[in-house]
């Protein structure tokens, strides 16, 4: 989801708004600066965090929320569940009259007009540097002073500025970052006494450049393969090395405690049907498509449903905030051995009792299969942004990918899979489990505490 409004500007436009002292140069060296000391912090009490997100899909809210979780379950003392604000800075401090107060809603867009829309926009905003460049000096003119006000206050009923911000969202760094410098050289701190600025990833194997901002305090990643592409964008003599930490992705509170515990895979299993009230009997397929229901998820799951009698096994689809779909589905599906649910708060119990997960390769969706160990069937990506997602599963050797428009195809994959030994689903598991850490969030959150002085 990037430049949605560089996809319809050319490069004249750019040309004159350059000439107009819009500051591109001061935003774009953004890559090339680096605040010499990393700003000092004297945590205040209660510690004051703002974690700053787009609800663009799901997962940016969902690990922003964990995080929280996080910090209030590590730090109870030092934190409160008001001393922690999640902030959509695009649509609650975006001017009423710009698109950006409406992300989600383009997100929602061009996320379904894969290859049309989506695919040139992230690529836009990838490689060609003018236009990103373009892009975050509209975002800085239009949003400076709501922004501004965001970054600096907890709240507009108090007027505390944070002791640290948090961004889990790509296009919440360069601009904030730059906003906060200007803030504090303004209040004649001097702009390396800003408040501390981390950045949380929330991609997985993927993530486009606007992640990584080298102004940062540190930033966190889930995958070797975004440890590189950070590393690259960060240079080693700006400390780009030091302010890194492969981690994992923040994923919620009910996957934290999977690794303490001693119980087999198998018998997790068994146990979350239980919990579900589902039969212990029958091995369970889910199928999702992220927060928003997104994909072909009825396709698949109509045919999917076609063989639960043949099979012998059962299906719970989960339509997230989609209601059309779950509406759509009560039409079409209608069978004992098939659940269909809305949005649900028990994804880690439904993950654990799945034998096969089939999902858009999403990457909260991912981070959450490997931590509970699940063989995954991906059936879509964004381009871009999910590519790197498909390989992770493929490459670890915990799925495939079997694409949403042949759910045929994923039927007899689905099929092929349920005639597997036990040995099968247990090697896919601990595969699945090497590339997950259900701890990653308090992880995250210890090494931000630790930083700041918590
Ligand atoms: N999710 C949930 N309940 C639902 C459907 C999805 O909690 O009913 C969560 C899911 O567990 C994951 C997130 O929503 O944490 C989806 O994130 P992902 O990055 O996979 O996809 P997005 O929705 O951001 O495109």
């Amino acid at each position: 989801m990037y430049l949605m409004t560089a996809s319809f500007l050319l490069l004249p436009v750019i040309k004159f708004a350059t000439s107009f002292h819009i500051p591109v140069q001061q935003i774009s060296s953004s890559m090339l600066r680096l605040s010499s000391t990393s700003p000092t912090v004297v945590p205040s009490s209660p510690v004051k965090i703002k974690l700053l997100i787009s609800d663009t899909g799901g997962g940016h809210r969902a690990s922003a929320n964990s995080l929280k979780a996080a910090f209030l379950s590590r730090y109870p003392d030092r934190v409160t569940e008001e001393s922690i604000v999640i902030d959509d800075i695009y649509v609650d401090h975006s001017p009423q009259w710009s698109h950006f107060s409406n992300f989600p809603g383009i997100y929602k867009f061009a996320a379904s007009q894969p290859d049309l829309v989506w695919k040139n926009v992230y690529e836009i905003g990838e490689d060609v540097d003018i236009l990103r460049q373009f892009n975050d000096c509209l975002t800085y003119h239009i949003c400076r002073e709501g922004w501004t006000e965001c970054l600096t206050k907890m709240s507009t009923e108090d007027g505390d500025s944070p002791d640290v911000i948090i961004s889990c969202h790509p296009l919440t760094n360069t601009v904030p970052i730059t906003l906060l410098e200007e803030a504090a050289e303004r209040s004649g701190k001097g702009k390396d006494k800003r408040s501390p600025f981390y950045t949380v990833c929330t991609d997985l194997n993927s993530a486009h450049r606007t992640w990584f901002d080298e102004r940062c305090d540190g930033v966190y990643v889930p995958t070797e393969g975004l440890r590189k592409k950070a590393l690259s964008l960060m240079t080693p003599s700006n400390n780009g090395g030091d302010k890194l930490r492969k981690i994992g992705l923040p994923i919620r509170e009910g996957f934290w405690s999977l690794s303490d515990s001693q119980t087999s895979r198998e018998e997790q299993r068994k146990q979350a049907l239980e919990e579900l009230e589902l039969d212990t009997g029958k091995r369970l397929v889910v199928v999702i498509g992220g927060g928003d229901g997104m994909g072909k998820v009825a396709a698949i799951a109509e045919n999917v449903a076609e063989m639960v009698d043949e099979m012998g096994f059962q299906l719970v689809v989960i339509c997230g905030s989609n209601k059309k779909l779950l509406s759509d589905l009560k039409t079409s599906i209608n069978h004992p051995s098939v659940r269909l649910l809305g949005f649900v708060n028990n994804v880690h119990t439904l993950m654990l009792g799945a034998s096969i997960l089939i999902t858009k390769a999403g990457p909260g969706t991912l981070a959450e299969a490997a931590a509970t160990g699940t063989p995954t069937i991906c059936t879509s990506f964004l381009p871009g942004q999910e590519a790197g997602n498909v390989d992770l599963v493929v490459d670890g050797g915990w799925g495939c990918f079997c694409s949403e428009d042949d759910p045929a195809n994923i039927k007899s994959t689905v099929k092929t899979w349920l005639t597997q030994p036990q040995s099968f689903f247990e090697e896919m598991s601990e595969k699945a489990k090497a590339d997950g850490n259900p701890q990653a969030t308090l992880q995250i959150v210890e090494d931000i505490g630790s930083r700041i002085g918590i």
